[in-house]
């Protein structure tokens, strides 16, 4: 159907329309789109709390030392209030954890790992990037001081690599990207020219949709994605543009569309087009355990490392734990406050002896935690850099690793390196759990080989997390359904009597350090107004 008048035009919906932004130009495009018409958020963070006016003599007992109890420490004993801070691990920062050489690591089952990685040199087995619109983490950071860099999620030059495709062999992320694209845009610009848009879309619109594909897809001037200077200009060059009686430079030829849509490689090239992926991403210098261990420093003398808590009683006076050392011998401890911010992970909680209402407990005990596992591998020199110009960013996979991730930091140092070999979630995580340490860490060399031939030759020592043997985590993060969230999440939230839960589990943004730390931020605000009202009632009743 045609219609000249835009006014009498068909108009599509909006979620038609976001549809077809998101089919045509990606994930990218179609979070542009969602914006603008006011659908994405932001992270709600306003910025710093002010607690005013605690009670005096108020005493809070936060348990765990992670982003969500160690922020929870900071602002509570800001405000006014008695903090303090048992935390089982012989380290601040739970899962905000960062291994580095002459690091030891005993998981679930007595597995120990000591880290053999050149001064320098680490892995982040937990979190590794923090997204531009984690606002409260980023805050903490800069409020603290802590340097941050910026992480490179998005390489053109890595690999996208399946073993059913393209005889195994890796294709630059850069010219899966280009093709897809280039080859996506001749086809609607078909059809625009045929003027098979014309349902939708405005004939004055269609001159510019099709000005915008030849822009967005590198089309020649024919309207044609073809080996020559505009696609070369996306995928690069088979000889490239040298200096003075250099070669002529020679275009590279396109992958044709019927091998990459076989090859399902293009499921990759929006990776950096999700919310949280959205470049700038970043990382503290040095190791994600930065930005904890600032706030660390500020609570320290509120925190009791190596205290095992083993119960959780509360009456309407006050909280009581009960908590052993984690390591070593010595007595049961108990330690009594007039109220408690909780951040155990739920996958330990539930197995605590803890007295809350009937429905909270059926809460703590109804979210299973996700499986994952990462291998850190250090190389006696960085090839992927010097060999195949790769400077971090990740490289995609259809091997069980998933992924490979080269190091954001460091480019062109000549020792030794150390990358990501593997970053597995689902069925491929709790296949590496159940392995050994070294079994897992030589799996993640023999696949890896399968991109990087160097391995074989330059493989000098790794270590591997599986987060389900994790003992103070036993899992990676709190996976909720829809379902589970409309069953239990405002429950888990709520003041049970004077418990309150917090952490990355009791969050809308699960698995990220921001989720943890509005959590944190919430659950304090929401507890202060409680002790307030609570207070003030016993001193009008007194
Ligand atoms: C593999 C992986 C990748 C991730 N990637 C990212 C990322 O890229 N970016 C990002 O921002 N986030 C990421 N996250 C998520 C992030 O790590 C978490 O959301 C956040 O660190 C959780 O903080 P928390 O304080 O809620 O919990 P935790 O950090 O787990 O803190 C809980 C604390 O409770 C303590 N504890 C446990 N049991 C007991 C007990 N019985 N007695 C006393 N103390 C106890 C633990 O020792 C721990 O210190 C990732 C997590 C994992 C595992």
């Amino acid at each position: 159907m045609k219609s000249a008048n835009p006014a009498t035009a068909p108009t599509l919906t909006r979620r038609e329309l976001l549809a077809l932004v998101g089919k045509v130009s990606g994930g990218g495009a179609m979070y542009q789109a969602m914006t603008t018409l006011g659908f994405a958020k932001e992270s709600p963070y306003q910025g710093a709390v002010t607690l005013e006016g605690a009670p005096k003599g108020q005493s809070i007992l936060v348990l765990g030392a992670g982003m969500a109890g160690l922020v929870a420490a900071y602002e509570l004993r800001k405000a006014g209030y008695h903090v303090q801070v048992l935390d089982f691990n012989q380290r601040a920062g739970g899962r905000a954890w960062t291994l580095r050489g002459g690091d030891v690591f005993t998981e679930l089952g007595g597995a120990r790992q000591e880290v053999k990685f050149d001064p320098g040199l680490y892995i982040n087995p937990g979190p590794w990037r923090i997204p531009h619109h984690h606002h409260a983490v980023l805050d903490y950071a800069h409020r603290l001081n802590v340097p941050l860099e910026p992480f490179m999620m998005v390489n053109y030059n890595s690999y996208l690599h399946s073993t059913s495709a393209f005889g195994g062999k890796p294709q630059r992320f850069k010219q899966v990207t280009a093709d897809f694209q280039g080859h996506v845009a001749e086809l609607l610009g078909k059809v625009t020219a045929q003027n098979q848009l014309d349902a939708g879309v405005t004939k004055d619109d269609q001159e510019r949709l099709l000005e915008a594909l030849r822009d967005w897809g590198a089309l020649d001037k024919d309207y044609r994605y073809v080996k020559g200077a505009s696609s070369a200009e996306r995928r690069g060059y088979d000889v490239a543009p040298g200096g003075g009686l250099m070669p002529k430079a020679v275009p590279s030829q396109p992958l044709a569309l019927s091998d990459l849509l076989q090859s399902g490689l293009w499921q990759h090239i929006t990776a950096g087009a999700d919310y949280e992926y959205q470049q700038a991403i970043f990382q503290p210098v040095g190791g994600m355990d930065g930005i904890a261990m600032a706030l660390y420093r500020e609570v320290k003398d509120l925190v009791r490392l190596n205290a095992k808590v083993v119960r959780i009683d509360q009456s309407e006076r006050g909280v009581t734990v009960d908590y052993l050392p984690s390591q070593g011998p010595g007595p049961m401890q108990q330690v009594k406050a007039d109220w408690c911010v909780c951040t155990i992970p739920l996958s330990i909680l539930a197995q605590l002896d803890i007295r809350v209402q009937a429905p909270m407990l059926e809460a703590i005990q109804s979210v299973p935690y996700g499986a994952s596992v990462k291998v850190g591998l250090q190389f006696n020199r960085r090839f992927w850099e010097q060999d195949e110009r790769i400077y971090g960013g990740v490289t995609f996979t259809n091997l069980p690793i998933q992924m490979v991730s080269y190091p954001s930091t460091g480019y062109g140092h000549r020792g030794k390196g150390v990358l990501l070999g593997g970053y597995m979630f689902g069925p491929h995580a709790y296949e590496f759990t159940a392995m050994s340490p070294a079994e897992r860490v030589r799996k993640a060399v023999e696949y890896g080989a399968q991109i990087h031939p160097q391995y074989h030759q330059e493989f000098d020592h790794g270590v591997a997390v599986g987060w389900h043997r994790v003992p103070w985590t036993l899992g990676c993060y709190g996976m909720w359904t829809e379902e589970s969230r409309a069953k239990y999440y405002p429950t888990l939230c709520g003041i049970d009597g004077r418990i309150v839960l917090a952490g990355e589990h009791a969050s809308m943004i699960p698995a990220w350090q921001e989720g943890a730390v509005l959590s944190s931020l919430d659950a304090i605000q929401r507890l202060h107004a409680k002790i307030l009202s609570t207070v003030s009632s016993a001193r009008t009743s007194a």
